[in-house]
Formats: C-alpha cells, sequence, structure tokens
C-alpha cells in the first residue's frame, strides 16, 4: 500500500526538470484554438462511457485511479516478495480459503488463485474494485475470485470463516493510513483458529544521519526568505515526517530495532507504543536527522521470505543500488538540533507512536533524545505528524 496524502516528498531526479506548463505567452494561441473548435461537437461526446470520475472524486480516493496502482505493481521488490510468497509456498495455498483485504487491481487474489487456493474473496472498496471484477473474468479467474465492492468493516463475506488473510497494508513509516486496523478488523471476525494472517510479521527500525544540505534547503530555508523572517513556518516544516530515499554514505550510527508486531496475535492497541532507543556513532560526523525505515517478513513459509524498506546499498563501481529501494523509501525526521558526534558516542532516547485522535490514518510521533558528547550536549523533545 503506499499513501494517498504523502506526507512530504522530494524527487532528487527531477529537481532539474523545466516545468512544463504552458507559458503565459502562449494564453493566446490556446485560447484562438478554442474559438475556432466552438462549432465541433460537445466533448463529452468523444469519451467512452464509464470514465465519469472528476478530480474530486480522485482528491478523497486516490486509490480509485489506476496511478497509484501502478506505482505499487511497479514496486518489484514488494510485489515479486508476495509472488514469491505465494507460488513458493503452494502447499499453504491448495483448496484453503483466502481472503485479500484491500484488493486493489486483485493482484495478490490472482497470485493466490493461481496457486491453487480453493477460493479467494477480494474485498476493495475504491472504484478499482470495478476494475479488479473486468481483470479477474479477463483472466478467466471468475469461478475461484469473487470481488467484492466496499469496506471491509461493511461488507458481508459469503462464507463464515477463511483459512488465509492477505494483505498488503503497509503505509509510509508503516503506519500511515492505519490500514493495519482493517486487518486486524477482519482477523478477529474470518480467521479460522488455525488459519494464517500474511505477511505476520513487521518491524521498524531507527537510525541517524547527516543530512546539512537537505536540511537548509528545506528547515533552515524559512530563517531568511529574501531578506524576512518566515522561521514561524519552519516550526510547520520540521515537524512533517520527510518521505525520501536515503543514501546508505548518509548513516552515521547502527540502526536499533524500535518495534516488532505480530499480525497474527497483536491488538489494535499495540500500534500505538513508546519505545527506547540507543543509536551509536560509527565515525565522527554531524547529525541532523532520526531515519525511519521498516521491514516485513512472512514466517510461515517453507523458508523465511520478507522484504525490507531500509537504506540501499550503493556498489562503489557503480551508483545502483544493490538492494534494490521500495516506492514506501524512508521517512526522515529533521532534528532541531545538529549534534557533533564522535566515534562511539551515543544518543539516547524514547520514540512514542500513536495514530491522530481526530484522524486515526494519521500518526502522532514523539521523539525524546538526549546526548552528552565531548563536543556538544542536547536533550530535547520533538513532535511530529504525519499528515
Ligand atoms: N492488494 C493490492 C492493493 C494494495 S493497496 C496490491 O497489493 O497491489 C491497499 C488497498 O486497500 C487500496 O486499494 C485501498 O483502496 C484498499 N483499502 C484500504 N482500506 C480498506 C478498507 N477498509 N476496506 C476495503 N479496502 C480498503
Amino acid at each position: 500500500m503506499t499513501s494517498n496524502q504523502p506526507a512530504k516528498i522530494r524527487f532528487p531526479d527531477n529537481e532539474d526538470e523545466e516545468d512544463d506548463a504552458p507559458e503565459n505567452s502562449n494564453v493566446d494561441e490556446i485560447m484562438c484554438d478554442l474559438e475556432e473548435t466552438a462549432n465541433t461537437p460537445p466533448v463529452e461526446d468523444s469519451f467512452p462511457e464509464g470514465d465519469d470520475k472528476t478530480s474530486a472524486d480522485y482528491y478523497f480516493d486516490s486509490y480509485s485511479h489506476f496511478g497509484i496502482h501502478e506505482e505499487m505493481l511497479k514496486d518489484v521488490v514488494r510485489t515479486k516478495t508476495y509472488q514469491n510468497v505465494i507460488y513458493q509456498n503452494k502447499f499453504l495455498f491448495k483448496d484453503k480459503v483466502v481472503l485479500d483485504v484491500g484488493a486493489g487491481t486483485g493482484i495478490l487474489s490472482l497470485f493466490c488463485a493461481k496457486a491453487g487456493a480453493k477460493h479467494v474473496y477480494a474485498i476493495e472498496c475504491s472504484h478499482m474494485a470495478d476494475m479488479a471484477k473486468e481483470i479477474v473474468e479477463t483472466n478467466g479467474f471468475s469461478n475461484a475470485i469473487t470481488v467484492l465492492k466496499g469496506k471491509v468493516e461493511e461488507i458481508d463475506l459469503p462464507v463464515a470463516k477463511v483459512d488465509i488473510i492477505i494483505s498488503e497494508w503497509m503505509g509510509y513509516f508503516l503506519l500511515f493510513e492505519n490500514m493495519l486496523n482493517t486487518v486486524l478488523y477482519a482477523r478477529d471476525k474470518w480467521l479460522n483458529n488455525d488459519g494464517l494472517v500474511l505477511p505476520d510479521k513487521a518491524s521498524l527500525y531507527l537510525t541517524a544521519i547527516e543530512d546539512a544540505e537537505y536540511k537548509d534547503d528545506k528547515i533552515e530555508f524559512w530563517n531568511s526568505v529574501y531578506g524576512f523572517d518566515m522561521s514561524c513556518i519552519k516550526k510547520q516544516a520540521i515537524m512533517e515526517p520527510l518521505v525520501d530515499t536515503v543514501d546508505q554514505n548518509q548513516i552515521v550510527t547502527n540502526s536499533q530495532l524500535l518495534k516488532t508486531m505480530d499480525i497474527s496475535k497483536m491488538t489494535p492497541g499495540d500500534a500505538s507504543f513508546t519505545a527506547p532507543f540507543k543509536l551509536v556513532a560509527e565515525r565522527d560526523d554531524y547529525i541532523h536527522a532520526l531515519v525511519a525505515y521498516f521491514d516485513v517478513s512472512f514466517t510461515k513459509c517453507h523458508k523465511l521470505t520478507g522484504f525490507s524498506t531500509g537504506i540501499s546499498v550503493f556498489l562503489r563501481s557503480s551508483s545502483r543500488p544493490r538492494s534494490r529501494a521500495t516506492h514506501w523509501k524512508q521517512t526522515v525526521l529533521y532534528l532541531e538540533d545538529v549534534i557533533t558526534i564522535c566515534e562511539g558516542e551515543t544518543i539516547v532516547g524514547s520514540m512514542t507512536v500513536a495514530p491522530n485522535k481526530k484522524n486515526p490514518r494519521d500518526v502522532d510521533i514523539k521523539l525524546k533524545y538526549s546526548f552528552n558528547g565531548r563536543r556538544c550536549s542536547v536533550s530535547r523533545v520533538q513532535f511530529y505528524k504525519m499528515r
């Protein structure tokens, strides 16, 4: 899963690309074109039927648009892992009833049906469910897959129990969008006692990075904008975690496991937690931000399988990452202080994570950290909101 309202994303590869919006000087030309075509039939006549969605539909439900599904399907780390889990563990699926929670295009349901599942129920609340139905038919799986359009929390399932629940529910920072609750709801309502949840483990990690350049550009920028103090915006900017790809060379400390969740056993309350951390510097450097990432695993497979959204390792001989990046990238939390750290020194603290009270799809993060090093000392509490 990905986010419909990403927190904040930078696209370093496109920074130099020119804006391709029409220049003002072209406006006259465009107006002339419109006048010339004024007598031609109304544009609606030439649109195929069924494509009657407007931007308002997508604003509230971006999963109805194919673009977000294209991004997820093309994330091969994500999609191939699910495919491998299903195709290489056919013994798990043979003659089993499967529930696909948040089916999107139906890709996971198709994998399961192909692997020999007795029947797959694919629940999808967005309009993509209509496409999923068509895709299932086109590919000849109508007997094996039933697509149900609606919310998991509101749908009537034609069977009382299922053997397997499969879902790709992970959001940025693992918990953004809070679809995990939907999976837990489905588990408690429909999963057999000896049933499986796939994936069944998810872990969140924390590390620390040097990131002077980008912190300057995105945070310190507000200190003086064309000579004016706009630092009130800086306070907001620093509260927004940044979803971005971090370069391996930026990492200054070890990684710390914050929390492992067992999706087959946990309660919704377990997604709110406080976890201590201790980050030890592996070299002398400056620290500008902490970075969170997650991994998921399928421990009930013949061989432990999973994937990580951790920082890709770059080969010295090329700029291509050895372990591929995912569309979740990493989540960067900028620190108010710059920490001057020496090799072996430690930053200790805790991270508190909880769904926002007003909108449970958003995540509130509280970060407490203290550092007492040879070159500097800091102790602070910072709040972040993933929106
Ligand atoms: N399984 C697909 C799509 C994953 S994205 C794939 O792997 O490519 C998650 C999907 O879950 C989205 O399409 C979203 O619309 C759907 N979804 C989220 N919450 C839901 C809910 N409560 N009920 C039904 N569908 C939901």
